[in-house]
């Protein structure tokens, strides 16, 4: 990048074995990239097919654990998102038996140890959400009192919730949903957004079309690529150059408001974290 400014993926995955694992960072920063907040990878990419809660620790130890190695490859710093990938509830039920309450009592249990991680200031952030594809009503039901309970956490932890959700520009729902437990809004952020979203805080995909949309609207917004760090599947969301590169095609485009709305005045207000202060 031509100047100090921060650039931050808000959400990618890293996999300190299977993939390219510190060669995607060293990719994000030879860009530009300077700060990433890392999603725990889903729990059954990293080997973990149990219904005892305390089996997922692992995953969001080795999260940790790549998280460190990352910052101190950045010029900034990464952190952890620690949470429950909402496909999980479909696999509890399909492949383990699970009734949907007794998968929804594990999701619920496994956040409360994703909590312990940001309590204890090892993690950010929680992550949680529901299903993007067609469930039954008994499993849409149980997804909700997950994402719910997530929500009582965060207010509880004073921390963001980051969504998995079906595609939408108006999750004014889950918002209320938020905010009636006592978590602000601002503080429930939807990955994989398009560039307008009523509600929540959008966390847009480095879609050019979309970019645009979110940089016009003026309203808090975050960058993601969603990097997924699989070798199964190379071409499957972005690489992880994508957001330094969408930076530099913003600032091209004479979007300069939105590039310090995006990667310093949004992570500031949302996470309370200063990516300028943080950085060299
Ligand atoms: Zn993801």
């Amino acid at each position: 990048m031509d100047d100090d400014t921060p650039v931050l993926d808000n959400h990618m995955h890293l996999d300190p074995d299977a993939a390219r694992g510190m060669d995607a960072v060293d990719d994000f920063v030879q860009l530009g990239g300077t700060h990433l907040l890392v999603v725990n990878k889903p729990s059954w990419h990293l080997g973990v097919e149990s219904t005892d809660p305390e089996d997922f620790r692992s995953v969001f130890e080795t999260t940790i654990d790549i998280v460190a190695d990352a910052t101190k490859r950045l010029p900034g710093r990464a952190w952890p998102i620690l949470g429950v990938h909402p496909g999980l509830i479909s696999r509890l039920i399909d492949d383990r038996g699970c009734s949907p309450d007794d998968a929804a009592d594990l999701m619920q249990r496994v956040l409360d140890i994703a909590a312990e991680y940001v309590e204890s200031g090892d993690a950010l952030a929680l992550k949680s959400g529901r299903p993007h594809y067609e469930v039954d009503d008994a499993v849409w039901e149980a997804s909700n009192t997950v994402m719910k309970y997530a929500f009582a956490l965060g207010a509880d932890l004073d921390c963001v919730v980051q969504l998995h959700t079906e595609a939408s520009e108006d999750l004014t729902e889950i918002a209320d949903w938020a905010d009636a437990r006592g978590l602000d809004p601002l503080h429930v952020v939807k990955h994989y957004a398009s560039g307008r979203l009523a509600g929540p805080t959008p966390s847009v995909m480095c879609n050019k079309e979309w970019l645009e949309t979110a940089a016009e609207h003026e309203a808090p917004f975050l960058m993601e690529t969603d990097y997924v760090d699989d070798p199964d599947r190379p071409g499957a969301v972005m690489g992880p150059k994508t957001v330094p590169r969408r930076v530099r095609w913003l600032r091209e485009e004479g979007y300069d408001d939105a590039i310090e709305i995006a990667h310093v005045e949004t992570p500031k207000r949302v996470y309370g974290i200063d990516t300028r202060r943080t950085l060299g």
